[in-house]
């Protein structure tokens, strides 16, 4: 089966294609590194993340375990932490993933 596209038909699908491209948003780049890939969160079983003690709620820190939490500390006011506030943040530890902006790790260190 042969279909032939008339003028009018390639025309309306470029105006859609156009159309739709800037509906596109890019994605942030807080890291300035240009292309930014599809961030997924960080595992807390993640070995980066084990060695670091990060956990997704801070919450959720033994304080005997981690004797230098201290309750409010969050990835949301840590020094390593940049983006937009929300749920996830980018960290100058893990690139390419996410940390849960109410999670912790004992790098933390007070924004000022
Ligand atoms: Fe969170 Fe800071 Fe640890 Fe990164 S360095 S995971 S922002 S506490």
């Amino acid at each position: 089966m042969s279909e032939v596209l008339s003028r009018r038909e390639v025309l309306q699908g470029l105006v859609w294609l156009i159309g739709a491209a800037g509906t596109l948003k890019a994605a942030p780049d807080p890291q300035g590194i240009g292309v930014t890939p599809m961030m997924v969160p960080l595992s807390p079983s993640d070995p980066a993340a084990v060695a670091v003690g990060y956990h997704e709620d801070a919450k959720t820190v033994d304080s005997k375990e981690f004797p230098t939490y201290q309750p409010g500390q969050t990835c949301t006011n840590c020094v390593q932490a940049h983006g937009e506030d929300g749920h996830w943040l980018y960290c100058n530890l893990f690139r390419g993933k996410l940390v849960a902006a109410d999670g912790w790790c004992k790098v933390w260190a007070r924004k000022a």
